[in-house]
């Protein structure tokens, strides 16, 4: 944890982005693509390892949301199946690609206020 910087909420900065330890410099250069480092405070982000961690809880939440419609749907209205496609298709691809930076960034920020990093033996 670096002290010279308060600490940040790891839910803010990462839902929006954010460098877990400024708060203020951008996290993605891209889409999904991580900066090399924060802009602001100069942060390295090569610590940053999400692995498929937000890839599981946007199939997870994004499957049981998308399920839930497609089936109200079907259901409800008994539509042709041409409805589906035009109804919960565009909402899977809303609803996923909306939650995949945010989770990732809130990933990311845990990843550094909990100091995750992987598992090594003593030797
Ligand atoms: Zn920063």
């Amino acid at each position: 944890m670096d002290y010279e910087y308060a600490p940040q909420s790891p839910y803010r900065t990462g839902l929006l982005g954010r460098c877990p330890r400024c708060g203020d410099g951008r996290l993605f250069n891209g889409f999904l693509t991580l900066a090399p480092r924060c802009e602001n405070c100069g942060f390295d982000f090569d610590f940053a390892d999400t692995g498929d961690g937000p890839d599981v809880f946007v199939t997870l939440i994004g499957g049981f949301l998308v399920l839930g419609l497609a089936l109200y749907v079907e259901f409800t209205f008994e539509p042709p199946f041409w409805v589906h496609l035009l109804v919960t298709l565009p909402f899977a691809l809303f609803i996923c690609m909306g939650m995949l930076r945010p989770l990732k960034g809130l990933l990311i920020a845990l990843q550094y206020r909990n100091k995750a990093e992987q598992g090594r033996l003593e030797s």
